[in-house]
């Protein structure tokens, strides 16, 4: 049967909306995928809301992945991808997230709380409580292609915590995961996307091969990686937006060779993050 020629028109980036020329990764931010109702936090998109961005990403040629297969693929010249995150690993990914992302053969990074198996969000004083996978959830994760990443024990802000904490938060976590799904994550990503020097650097020595933030500034690296939250309100013009934006915002990141040290600096604390 003959191609659908309308179809292929709709297929071709707007000329409205064509993509700027991509030095650094862009690499999305989601959290909790169900009805979003009662959401303070802003941290929740509707199941119909993320398969229209997923269907706006695939318009203008962006296929999601994890973060890891992101890096690999720039690494090899390849583009045309962007990274997909999912943190805190809440339980609604497995029914509500996975089927989209299926749907439109897309991958993704989902950054889980081994210390929390099978709780829920009390990190959030506002609520409302949302339950967290299971250590089974997590191996079905993982049995479904997706990439598990760590984002520590607890959801504690890191960049408070003495060094012993510290390394139990980003050791002993990676030690669990790679109990469980049988292998040891490449990925950490920094709860309420805060850092500091020696919280990379942790990180960095802890085995990790990356880890997101979400806007670094002075630390941007392989080790503090940007990132863009994306919320129930992104819609085709304000993605196009946030994408042009986060383009103008970071240059190419450094350290996307494996030796790159995460730069000393401050913490670092950005708006949008749970
Ligand atoms: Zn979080």
């Amino acid at each position: 049967m003959a191609a659908d020629p309308s179809a292929r028109r709709a297929d071709a980036p707007s000329s409205r909306f064509r993509p700027h020329a991509r030095r650094e990764p862009w690499i999305l931010t989601y959290h909790s995928v169900t009805d979003a109702g009662d959401d303070p936090y802003g941290i929740t998109v509707s199941p119909a809301r993320l398969d229209e961005q997923l269907s706006w990403l695939r318009s203008r040629r962006l296929t999601g992945v994890g973060v890891a297969e992101l890096l690999r693929a720039r690494a090899a010249g390849r583009r045309g991808l962007v990274g997909l995150t999912f943190d805190d690993g809440y339980a609604d990914f497995l029914g509500e997230a996975l089927p989209v992302l299926r749907r439109h053969g897309c991958r993704a990074t989902v950054f889980v709380l081994p210390g929390r198996p099978g709780g829920v969000n009390e990190w959030d004083p506002l609520g409302p409580r949302k339950p967290l996978l299971t250590r089974e959830d997590v191996r079905r994760v993982a049995a479904a292609g997706m990439e598990v990443g760590s984002h520590g024990l607890y959801h504690r802000d890191l960049t408070a915590l003495g060094d012993e904490e510290l390394h139990h938060e980003t050791r002993h976590s990676r030690q669990l995961i790679g109990d469980l799904t049988g292998t040891p994550p490449e990925g950490f990503c920094y709860p309420y996307g805060v850092l500091d020097g020696r919280v990379a650097a942790a990180a960095r020595s802890a085995g990790y091969g990356y880890a997101c933030a979400l806007s670094p500034g002075p630390l941007l690296s392989r080790y503090a990686l940007p990132r863009t939250h994306i919320s129930q309100a992104d819609r085709g013009a304000r993605l196009w937006a946030k994408d042009l934006r986060h383009g103008l915002r970071h240059g190419a990141v450094p350290g996307t060779a494996p030796a790159c040290a995460p730069r000393a600096a401050g913490p670092v604390r950005t708006g949008g993050a749970r």
